[in-house]
């Protein structure tokens, strides 16, 4: 398996954990875009969201309720932004699915 994510939640690639769980992990961003920037994966392989169908519901709301509990637990209490940049006009660069918890600062919108 070539996937950079699927190396990082194996562990053959090094991260900083923040959440796991049976069905996803959540690692800090490497070149974070905000003072608070982390990624939640699940633990499968999911090239993006292009790709989920209807049997993937219940695991991307899961992904969603560790998002917001992570923001919960790094007290962003003024708001945070959860983007998932999908194929190339989305500036997807990993093909694994993943959500960006970005906080800690004002957010622009739109984004660019
Ligand atoms: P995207 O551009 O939406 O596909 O997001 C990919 C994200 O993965 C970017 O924000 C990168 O900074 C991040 N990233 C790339 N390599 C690593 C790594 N080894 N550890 C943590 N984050 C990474
Ligand atoms: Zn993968």
């Amino acid at each position: 398996m070539s996937c950079l994510f699927c190396k990082i939640i194996e562990g053959q690639i090094p991260s900083t954990p923040v959440f796991q769980d049976e069905f996803g992990y959540a690692f800090a961003d490497i070149d974070p875009k905000a003072p608070t920037h982390i990624l939640v994966v699940p633990r499968e392989h999911i090239s993006s969201l292009d790709e989920v169908d209807e049997s993937k519901k219940a695991l991307l709301g899961h992904l969603l309720w560790a998002a917001a509990g992570i923001a919960r637990k790094k007290g962003l209490v003024n708001g945070y932004r959860i983007v998932v940049n999908t194929g190339e006009d989305g500036g997807q660069t990993v093909d694994h699915l993943h959500l960006h918890l970005l906080g800690g600062r004002m957010l622009n919108w739109p984004p660019g």
